[in-house]
């Protein structure tokens, strides 16, 4: 008797949770590379008989939000994605009534780029930050027990997707009463899932690019990590520009089709540059950042593709890994005229109104100059390996 009510109900102070998990609810910090891995956590909390509706995600930051849940629970100096951390637990542990709060230790990233670069690793301190901040709500009371909420903080390798199901299958399993097959099914879920939103978010990507093709259009290319979408992260500087009238895309959801890969990068594998599309190797030997990586990349990318006139490089306050790769990222897209832009430091004392300023000059300068930045751009590339030369073709040329 009392075995089975233990089991089919979790205790507050963190019993276990019974086979039927409809009712747990689980929370989920929206921090840092949660924003590349989130379909992952959906599709493997889901396949665990967890509902959408009781996975539950913290707001977008904002200064209210730290100031709130988050102040006074960080032990170090630290870059704003990190320190923005404590307002999210915070925040669903005070708010959300919530009986989970999971916060991956995410190590490694899946990339693209994998087999290309020398790793996919994350910035080291994405997964130390979660000690860190964790410290923050233990210091004078342990602030989960008191709330009957159990943080789970699994340290996860997703660029060794086999290592995934033990590693999650150890911290969960007394926590949501799992085993380690129903984990296994899990994962391969969450795996399908965020490959699954990845293609759909790149094909998305590639009709802009060919709207932009078939319209002449200039298009902005936002360089930046991945919780740079965060609203109270890159300050909806994207959105500004949008408002413009400007197509706007991501770094991270790049298309990489064949035929785009070959009219870009063609020519510098032939000229033994590169081995592959996804080769950075030519103008980044430590390619160890999965993140660094793919901006890297992109701005390759960019700098070849006609209708990407202008890059905006995003940058947070205090962020290590992003000083190195200034002047390289400036370097390659400036190689081929196009116009490159940065909004460093950012944190939450970036007023809006000096954002519109800016944003209205860099407007001035992409209208001006991306007719012949586009033209120039074109002339570069193999005309006959255009996988947009149908869409591009003038009235008259198509007649003739
Ligand atoms: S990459 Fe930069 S912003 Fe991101 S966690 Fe590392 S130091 Fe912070």
């Amino acid at each position: 008797m009392w075995r089975s009510l233990l089991l089919r109900r979790k205790t507050k102070i963190g019993g276990p949770i019974s086979g039927d998990r409809s009712n747990v609810k689980v929370g989920i910090p929206k921090v840092l590379n949660i924003w590349s891995t989130h379909r992952f956590w959906i599709g493997f909390l889901k396949a665990l008989g967890i509902p959408a509706k009781n996975i539950v995600f913290s707001s977008d930051t904002s200064e209210e939000q730290y100031r709130e849940f988050g102040k006074g629970r960080i032990g170090m100096d630290s870059c704003y994605p990190v320190k923005c951390m404590a307002g999210h637990i915070g925040e669903l542990l005070v708010t959300k009534n919530l009986d989970v709060i999971l916060l991956p230790m995410i190590y490694s990233l899946p990339s693209f780029l994998k087999g290309h670069v020398m790793d996919t690793l994350s910035c080291t301190r994405v997964p130390m930050g979660v000690e860190n901040i964790k410290a923050g709500f233990l210091k004078e009371e342990d602030e989960f027990e008191k709330r009957g909420v159990r943080l789970v903080t699994p340290f996860v390798s997703f660029a060794e997707p086999h290592l995934l199901p033990q590693q999650l299958y150890e911290p969960l399993k007394d926590v949501l009463n799992v085993t380690y097959e129903e984990v296994e099914r899990a994962v391969k879920k969450g795996l399908e899932e965020l490959k699954r939103f990845d293609q759909k978010m790149r094909k998305k990507t590639r009709e802009i690019l060919e709207w932009c093709a078939q319209n002449n259009h200039p298009c902005i290319l936002i360089l930046a990590r991945p919780y740079h979408m965060d609203p109270g992260i890159g300050h909806e500087i994207d959105v500004e520009f949008q408002s413009l009238g400007y197509p706007v895309v991501w770094c991270q959801y790049l298309p990489i089709d064949e035929d785009l890969m070959e009219w870009l990068f063609g020519p510098d594998i032939e000229a033994g540059l590169i081995k592959s599309p996804f080769d950075i190797s030519d103008v980044w030997a430590s390619s160890y950042s999965s993140n660094t990586n793919e901006i890297i990349w992109a701005a390759k990318f960019a700098s070849r593709f006609p209708w990407i006139t202008a890059v905006v490089r995003l940058s947070s306050y205090e962020c290590g890994m992003d000083q190195p790769t200034y002047t390289p990222t400036q370097r390659i897209v400036e190689s081929s005229g196009t116009l490159y832009f940065k909004f460093g430091d950012l944190d939450e004392t970036r007023p809006s109104g000096s954002i519109r300023i800016r944003v209205e000059t860099i407007d001035y300068y992409v209208r001006k100059y991306s007719p012949q930045i586009i033209e120039r751009k074109l002339k570069r590339l193999r005309a006959e390996k255009n996988p947009f030369r149908e869409l591009t073709y003038s009235p008259s040329e198509r007649s003739g």
